[in-house]
């Protein structure tokens, strides 16, 4: 150790450490790394297994089918050297030992060869693969070493591959880890309480990173991993019980209790009986809307399920109170499409109903904001202009946001600006289901109730997948439905003539209009067309005045035809598993048996499964657990979206256990103590407040 040694601290910058001058030291800045503590949380990005030495013959022997041997290092005495000039010149040398021999190759290094000479012993250490029946090594590291008697062959480990850079290889990063760690370990403080640790089976936070680092075996750079993986989830449950808590207590909304007849004048507005699901969701939306804690409850039912009836009833009996509610909307045709179901449904009532979207005139506007704030609108039907700032509402008691699983912890602020002093209750409605996992982190501020069985008389709709080749058939097929009186949905991946060769909205309703369509009257829709375009569009398809509609990707979301029974999807290996999902649910809301194809020929395993998928099942619960496993949980609704930092350690789609117990700590230490005050808890305090403090909107009253 040399002297300055003793000083080196989880502080420390990373120059401390033996061998990091600055040009290295720039090198880990430009990985996020300036302390010894930065240091030893770049965690291996994955592990390789070394062999370690192997024999020329033993290495032959492991090659896997490809030819990969991996990681290993090779002993003997090199007996020839060659230089092979070209375009990649390159060192060749032959590394003999006593059962065979072993090629060396460097690239681009011409100084290997001054270093190597027959005669010579040594070990190369380096990635071997084996070719045409020799072992090859290719730019191994090499150091002479005159053999000893008893020498014991370089053993088998498994080495971590670390995040690194053109002039920092993991190499290096892990020997700095080598030299920080028995410094740094033994100043690592555990923040989480050592019974919970325990509880779980898991090591020491100290223990943890060492595991990580320098792991023995798989098992324990996995146990490693485990703990970190838990105090990320255990982070992010305490910032949502935390959260959840506070909204609990410190917002007041309007308690709006159910009567039986409150209950019954508005099922009696229906002309259908509630499915139990939809019953049930709507009991426990009474439960809570009596309540003077808000109302944050998603309610996830497949497209179809009957989501906006129960959407309905929470804002009936907001009224009946004499409150507002608003339903709120992804876009302008789908707050039509609600607009128009509340017409049909209200039409009769007392209630005061009005749309407010976007593309209202300035007077409108004015008019419609003049009559929300002063309270001649009892239901606000509408997109996110209706949250916007300027909108007030005389008192707000009941947003539905719908179709919507972004809805963010900021637009949820912007709700309580609206309230009168009360904070509105909260119904969030997804046609996505979202697997438990993610449900308990995205929105584990949210009570999730789910409405999984769709109202009778369903027709289940079959899927095909079919090849390009095979798309005359299924437009011929189609035909005949539309002879029939029926109408058909098709899907193109692009809005306008790309270079790429999809087919795109115009040309391929051109080309249907010249070919199997002949005759027929062909809508046309894409998100280019201004609201009240795609609003005349989509009636006219809707009334049955067009029989065909092309377009993208726009009527994903929530567009209700039931005469629509054949939704043919063309590029379908473009798109998304929950899109695919999605599309293939605008059909089959009527009476009529419905069908969706799927034209695709998928070049990429993951195309392939996705369209497999979507041929083995209708459930969205099922979907969209395969669509998690297929994306990861960072695209799976974009992390970003949720206004949350990303996760770096834990998996969502296998850390499900961990996840189960880090909410069940959190829920127990903000139970004992809602803002976590207890001095032994101070650091982990601290540390939720800087990582989710912002993003969840926590007050800090520790
Ligand atoms: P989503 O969950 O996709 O929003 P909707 O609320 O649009 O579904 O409902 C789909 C269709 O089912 C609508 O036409 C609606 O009128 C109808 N529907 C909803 N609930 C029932 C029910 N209990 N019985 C019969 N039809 C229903
Ligand atoms: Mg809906």
């Amino acid at each position: 150790m040399h002297a300055g040694d003793d000083a080196i601290t989880l502080h420390s910058g990373v120059t401390a450490l033996p061998g990091v001058a600055e040009r290295v030291a720039a090198s880990l800045r430009s990985l996020g790394i300036r302390t010894v503590a930065d240091l030893v949380r770049h965690l291996p990005i994955r592990y390789e297994q070394d062999l370690g030495e192997q024999t020329a013959e033993q290495a032959r022997a492991s090659a896997r089918e490809d030819g990969v041997v991996g990681e290993m290092s090779a002993r003997g005495m090199i007996t020839a050297v060659r230089h092979i000039p070209g375009r990649r010149p390159r060192v060749e040398a032959t590394l003999e030992d006593e059962s065979g021999s072993v090629r060396l190759v460097w690239f681009n290094a011409p100084w290997i060869a001054r270093r190597l000479r027959p005669g010579l012993r040594g070990v190369a250490q380096g990635k071997a693969k084996s070719r045409a029946g020799y072992v090859e090594m290719s730019n191994p590291r090499w150091r002479d070493e005159a053999p000893s008697e008893g020498d014991t062959p370089i053993a088998g480990r498994l080495r971590p591959v670390y995040a690194a850079t053109e002039e920092l290889s993991s190499l290096r990063i892990e020997s700095f880890l080598k030299a920080a760690l028995p410094h740094a370990l033994p100043l690592i403080d555990d923040p989480v309480r050592a019974v919970i640790v325990a509880r779980h089976g898991l090591p020491p936070l100290a223990d943890a990173y060492r595991m990580v680092h320098l792991p023995a075996d798989a098992a324990e750079a996995e146990r490693g991993r485990a703990r970190l993986a838990f105090d990320e989830l255990l982070l992010l449950q305490l910032g949502l019980a935390m959260r959840r808590w506070q909204a609990r207590h410190q917002e007041r909304a309007v308690s709006l209790p159910r009567t039986e007849a409150i209950h019954q004048a508005i099922v009696d507005r229906f002309p259908f009986e509630f499915t139990p699901d939809q019953m049930a969701v709507c009991d426990e939306i009474a439960h809570d809307l009596a309540a003077t804690a808000p109302m944050n409850r998603l309610v996830q039912g497949d497209v179809g399920s009957g989501k906006t009836a129960v959407a309905l009833y929470a804002a009936l009996l907001a009224i009946a109170h004499g409150h507002q509610a608003a339903i709120v909307a992804p876009t302008e045709l789908l707050a039509e499409q609600h607009f128009r179901n509340v017409v049909a449904l209200l039409r009769e009532s007392r209630v005061r109903f009005r749309l407010v979207t976007g593309s209202l005139s300035a007077r409108e506007r004015a008019e419609a904001n003049a009559a929300l704030a002063g309270g001649q609108v009892d239901l606000a039907i509408g997109t996110h202009a209706l949250l916007g700032e300027g909108v007030q509402f005389r008192s707000l008691a009941l947003a539905v946001i719908d179709e919507q699983h972004r809805f963010g912890v900021e637009q949820r602020a912007a709700l309580r600006a609206k309230g009168d002093g009360h904070m509105p209750h909260m119904l969030v409605m997804t046609a996505t289901p979202i697997p438990r996992t993610l449900s308990l982190t995205l929105f584990g501020d949210l009570d999730v109730s789910s409405i999984r069985a769709l109202p009778p008389g369903r027709q289940p709709i079959a899927t095909r997948v079919m090849p390009r080749s095979r798309s005359a058939e299924v437009y011929a097929y189609a035909r005949t439905r539309i002879d029939r009186g029926e109408q058909v949905y098709v899907v193109v991946p692009a809005v306008e003539e790309s270079d790429q060769g999809l087919a795109d909205v115009a040309s391929h309703a051109a080309a249907l209009e010249a070919g199997p369509f002949a005759g027929l009257t062909i809508g046309q829709m894409h998100g280019r067309l201004a609201p009240a375009e795609r609003d005349a569009v989509m009636s006219a398809f809707k009334d049955g005045r067009t029989q065909v509609l092309v377009s993208t990707v726009v009527i994903e979301v929530g567009v209700d035809v039931p005469n629509a029974t054949v939704m043919i999807v063309e590029h379908a290996e473009r798109f998304g598993l929950a899109q695919l999902h999605q599309l293939r649910g605008r059909v089959g809301r009527g009476s009529k048996a419905s069908l969706c194809v799927l034209i695709g020929d998928p070049t990429a395993d993951d195309g392939e499964r996705r369209l497999k998928a979507m041929a083995s099942t209708t459930d969205g619960f099922a979907i969209a657990e395969e669509d998690l496993k297929l994306r990861g949980p960072g695209e799976f609704f974009g992390t970003r979206q949720s206004g949350l930092p990303p996760l770096r350690v834990a998996d969502l789609t296998r850390d499900t256990a961990l996840l189960l117990a880090a909410r069940d700590e959190a829920q127990r230490a903000i139970d004992a103590s809602p803002s976590l005050s207890d001095p032994v808890d101070e650091r982990l305090r601290r540390k939720l407040m800087s990582t989710y403090g912002d993003a969840l909107g926590l007050a800090d009253v520790g």
